[in-house]
């Protein structure tokens, strides 16, 4: 069955645009125009990605991002933030929001198509076994063992846990937030700063000299498990 693309997008000329590409692609494409009908479309057509302007009338992008992320059946649903180009808080926001990823207009098409290809790759079921791998590096989840080209690393178990964490979402960028969240939990109170320390322990811990670093930093923005640089 063809993936379904959600375009919410209010400027007629770029949904023309987006809905040729994207059909053209292979994908079944929905449109809505402003934010409302669009979370109507999303409860009932159940779309497999959601392509988001920022800029929307009556109910902004990032609110419906939110309400996206709030209800359990559309935790998952990938979602595409499209930006204004310059508005570099608005990335920060967006992810923090809880949107995968973001792109800034103008965007070049064969981009977009990429990052979708990539948002709905990320969002097939990891196979349900104890073993995560990601590049040279594998995690044992049951034994709570972690080894590098077959090199085994001993890790504290605040690395361990942001390790699974990066491993379950590769190649995804998460703010400092969002990692306290995941990792440390919503009551505890730490300062975002600490995500950094255990972020360099981490490192430390998985590069070994003339390995790549499987950790990217994405300024302004936090952290990624990835073997690309920026
Ligand atoms: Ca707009």
């Amino acid at each position: 069955m063809k993936p379904q693309i959600l375009v919410v997008e209010d400027e007629a000329s770029l949904v023309t645009l987006l809905r040729y590409n994207l059909e053209k692609e292979g994908y079944q494409v929905t449109e809505a125009g402003d934010g409302d009908e669009a979370i109507m479309l999303i409860n009932e057509r159940k779309p497999d990605l959601v392509l988001l302007d920022w800029m929307l009338p009556v109910l902004s992008g990032i609110e419906v991002c939110r309400q996206i992320r709030r209800k359990p059946e559309t935790r998952d649903l990938p979602v595409i933030m499209l930006t204004a180009r310059g508005e570099e808080g608005d990335k920060v926001r967006g992810l923090n929001t809880g949107a995968d990823d973001y792109i800034t207009k103008p965007f070049s098409v064969p981009e977009l198509l990429a990052r979708i290809r990539t948002a709905l790759r990320r969002q097939q079921p990891a196979p349900a076994k104890g073993q995560l791998t990601y590049s040279d590096l594998t995690i044992d989840l049951a034994g709570h063992r972690v080894s590098r080209n077959g090199r085994f690393i001993h890790l504290g178990p605040t690395e361990f846990r942001l390790l699974q964490f990066l491993m379950q979402h590769p190649a995804s960028v998460f703010s400092r937030e969002a990692l306290l969240n995941a990792v440390w939990g919503h009551d505890i109170h730490v300062e975002p700063r600490t995500v950094d320390v255990h972020i360099r322990r981490l490192r430390k811990a998985i590069n070994a000299e003339g390995e790549i670093d499987l950790i990217r930093t994405v300024r302004a923005a936090g952290y990624a498990l990835d073997t690309e640089p920026v």
